[in-house]
């Protein structure tokens, strides 16, 4: 079934993280789409360089603002939205040990902030959130359903328990107070906007094999993840957005690949000369990931189509011209 766009020209968006790698891509369609639309970003893991193309227009207003103390004074901020999508948040596991604290409150205090500014505004609140509220998956491919295998006190557990605390709080505003809420659990997605030193797999094997360093590939590479192209992702959001659909919903692709594969196939599309070298893998880390994509596919006519050579090889020309080869 098609769901008909419910928000366009002359409609007011926020989101959060806005600057960042699929939020920018996700502020691109909607300024397309006519939409006014205010981002809210501190540039921790972002950058201005992601929207810089958008700061002339009219329709487009960029607020550098730290969200985790609650949501800021700004005249952009004064009028009322139509739509709140709740994408801040630092996403790489290296992230996860340098900026815990942070996470866990653009996790919760901000959510809640933005929740109660949705129930105020009459607002569709989007919220993103993630996989790893599947934690390490006992069931596999992950249907939404399924409950999760999370540590509660490991290393990753900052941003899964905060983005499991997220989508409480939205069902919990939803239930009592009737909010339009959606939530989204996204799946490994890449492309380009993607920080070289970002630390995720897809960026890291990229630069390393086009400077011709070793990839470092974490234990034995056996562990698996599905990749999502980003505008496949994106798309599948603002499925999302313009449904009436709570949610939550699974967003991402099919294509699992180990680790180990992941690594020899950029090696193979880049040309490079680089060896795979085999280092520690840190705790909690999921063995396999893979998203049951039923519900996206029949509630939103979501399909994904790009295919991972096709992918990496776009973000393989965008890691060029950022690093200069
Ligand atoms: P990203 O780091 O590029 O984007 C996150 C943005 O949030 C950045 O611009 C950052 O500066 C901003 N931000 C973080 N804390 C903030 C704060 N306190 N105040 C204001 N801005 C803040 O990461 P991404 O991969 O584009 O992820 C975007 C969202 O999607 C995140 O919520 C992430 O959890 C979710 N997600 C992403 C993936 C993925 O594979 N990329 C997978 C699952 C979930
Ligand atoms: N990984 C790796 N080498 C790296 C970075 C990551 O082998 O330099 C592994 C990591 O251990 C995990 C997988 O790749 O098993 C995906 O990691 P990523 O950080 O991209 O995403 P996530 O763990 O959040 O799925």
């Amino acid at each position: 079934m098609k769901v008909a766009p419910r928000f366009g020209t002359g409609h007011r968006i926020l989101v959060t993280g806005g600057a960042g790698f699929v939020p920018s891509h996700l502020v691109d369609r909607l300024v397309e789409r006519g939409c006014t639309v205010v981002v809210l970003d501190n540039f921790v893991t972002g950058s201005k360089d992601n929207v810089a193309h958008l700061l002339d227009k009219p329709t487009f207003t960029l607020v550098e603002a730290d969200i985790s103390d609650g949501l800021p004074q700004h005249p952009a901020m004064a009028e009322r939205f139509d739509a709140i999508l709740h994408m801040a948040s630092p996403a790489s596991p290296t992230d996860f040990e340098k900026l815990p604290v942070e996470i866990l409150r653009v996790g919760s205090v901000a959510t809640l902030a933005l929740l109660e500014r949705a129930t105020d505004d009459g607002a569709r609140f989007l919220m993103a959130s993630t996989s790893e509220a599947y934690g390490d998956p006992k069931e596999h491919p992950q249907r939404e359903t399924y409950w999760g295998n999370v540590n509660p006190i490991g290393i990753r557990s900052v941003y899964d328990e905060a983005k499991r605390f997220s989508e409480a709080a939205t069902m919990a505003y939803h239930r009592s107070r009737g909010t339009d809420t959606a939530i989204v659990r996204i799946f490994n997605t890449y492309g380009p906007r993607m920080r070289p030193d970002d630390g995720r797999a897809i960026p890291t094997f990229i630069s390393q094999a086009l400077r011709g360093e070793p990839i470092t590939v974490h234990g034995t590479g056996d562990q698996t993840r599905s990749i999502c192209y980003v505008d496949d992702l994106v798309r599948g959001i603002l499925l999302l957005l313009d449904s009436t659909e709570t949610g939550p919903i699974n967003c991402g692709t099919e294509h699992e690949m180990s680790m180990r594969q992941l690594a020899e196939t950029i090696v193979s599309l880049t040309g490079s000369t680089s060896e795979v070298s085999y280092i520690t893998r840190a705790s909690d880390d999921p063995e396999m990931r893979r998203p049951d994509l039923t519900l996206a596919r029949e509630l939103l006519g979501y399909e994904p189509s790009v295919t991972p050579e096709d992918g990496l090889r776009r973000t393989i020309e965008y890691f060029r011209g950022r690093l200069g080869y």
